[in-house]
């Protein structure tokens, strides 16, 4: 029998109405003779609100008591949902991460999961029944409630979905599925058919809002088919899956080459300079900025020609830490040894991404002449096999997303796009 897992993000449950709609659409899947077990987000902003709510009785509130309060929200939905079902005619069981079998570590507000045991899971959809589990929450070895970090429910949706060997994990949201870009930014962009698990991953790693980055991961490695598509349309999605299969539903054998152009404009770039040019002075820099728990993306270092034993080390980072990470290089500055640190706020990114470039010569060319043709002075480039990014001023990010994503073809009605059905 089929199993299918699905998601409903907040913005799928804000309400009763949308409750009752998405408890139709589970009665849908059911009667078409498949089994279901749904995850469930907290409706709409509840999560944001539990937060202010704590902050607002605490100045610093406990994690394990935060944890307790945050997984309320999704006790909420998974209740009201349940009840929706049921009166649709079809018994449905809203189960707690900890009553559903998701085991976690103790790193409260952030547990990563160390196990899944859906027994009763199982159990409920083999007696007929829908599972409606509570999303982002497990339990840990000392029977204390957790959450998996803002956006879990999509890694708890994954990870139900490889403890049951489930056939697709259904990712519901308000969002049609992935697009060749930000459509905000480019108009003519379109919903992509499939994209593999390591697209998925560098575009929602580089700025595109997709999914919970654990969740990618998740399925990457148990091999876990996602469906991402809306909860408020029956169309088709965007699948997300290995390569084989992304190939057969492109109903082509050469995937296209480039995917998507996702960007990014929640970085800032530091440069130190005057850092000794000698054996152990990246080590020691970036020992500092790792012990100030600040994360770093790219890294260039290039050594003037006119100073002598000298170089300048720049990065990138959230701009969020930019504060942080200056105040403890400062604080190292004798240990280092540099001259000066200049920050720059106002940097963007763009990132081009797509598997076929692995193989295909040439696309950095032609991604560097599009972006001269808008002006665009390139700062810094960063490569994996299957992404390019280049820094640059945010000011020319817009302008520069458009031009590449007409320059890769990606404006039209390309043949790569038109969906040709599942297949599965
Ligand atoms: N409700 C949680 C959040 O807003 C978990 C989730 O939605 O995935 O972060
Ligand atoms: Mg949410």
């Amino acid at each position: 029998m089929t199993l299918v897992v699905q998601k409903f993000g907040g913005s799928s449950v804000a309400d009763a109405e949308s409750i009752r709609r998405v408890a139709q659409r589970i009665v849908d899947t059911h009667n078409e003779g498949k089994q279901v077990v749904v995850i469930v987000s907290a409706m709409g902003d509840t999560t944001d609100d539990l937060i202010d709510l704590a902050n607002s009785v605490s100045t610093k509130p406990p994690a394990r008591e935060m944890d307790v309060l945050l997984t309320a929200g999704e006790r909420i939905s998974m209740a009201l949902l349940a009840m929706a079902v049921n009166e649709l005619g079809v018994p449905a069981f809203a189960y707690t991460g900890q009553q559903a079998g998701l085991h976690t570590d103790s790193k409260y507000g952030k547990a990563s999961i160390v196990g899944v045991v859906p027994e009763r899971i199982a159990r409920t959809v083999n007696d007929g029944g829908v599972a409606i589990i509570a999303g982002f929450q497990g339990v840990n070895r000392h029977d204390d409630v957790t959450t998996l970090g803002r956006g879990g429910s999509d890694t708890t949706a994954v990870a139900f979905a490889a403890a049951l060997n489930a056939d697709v994990c259904e990712i519901y949201s308000d969002v049609d599925g992935v697009f060749t870009a930000d459509p905000r930014i480019v108009p003519s962009a379109h919903k992509l058919a499939a994209l593999t698990f390591e697209e998925t991953l560098e575009m929602a790693a580089h700025g595109a809002k997709i999914l919970h980055l654990r969740a990618v991961e998740y399925a990457r490695r148990f091999d876990v088919p996602l469906h991402v598509r809306s909860s408020f349309s029956n169309k088709e999605g965007t699948w997300i899956v290995d390569e084989n299969s992304r190939r057969y539903l492109d109903g082509n054998n050469e995937a296209p080459i480039i995917s998507g152009v996702s960007h990014d404009k929640s970085q800032a770039k530091i440069t130190v300079k005057g850092v000794p040019d000698q054996p152990g002075a990246a080590a020691r820099l970036f020992a500092v900025v790792a012990k100030a728990g600040v994360n770093i993306d790219m890294i260039v270092q290039n050594t003037p020609t006119n100073l002598e034993g000298v170089a300048n080390i720049s990065f990138t980072l959230p701009i969020a830490d930019v504060d942080t990470a200056v105040a403890a290089l400062e604080g190292a500055r004798e240990e280092i040894g540099f001259e000066k640190i200049a920050r720059d706020d106002g940097v963007g990114i763009l990132s081009l991404v797509g598997a076929g470039m692995r193989s295909h010569p040439g696309v950095s060319v032609k991604l560097f002449e599009a972006l001269q043709e808008v002006g665009v002075n390139i700062d810094m480039i960063s490569t994996s096999e299957i992404r390019i990014s280049v820094v640059m001023e945010q000011k020319l990010l817009d302008d520069a997303v458009r031009a590449v994503h007409t320059a890769f073809d990606l404006d039209a009605e390309g043949e790569a796009i038109v969906y040709g059905g599942t297949g599965r």
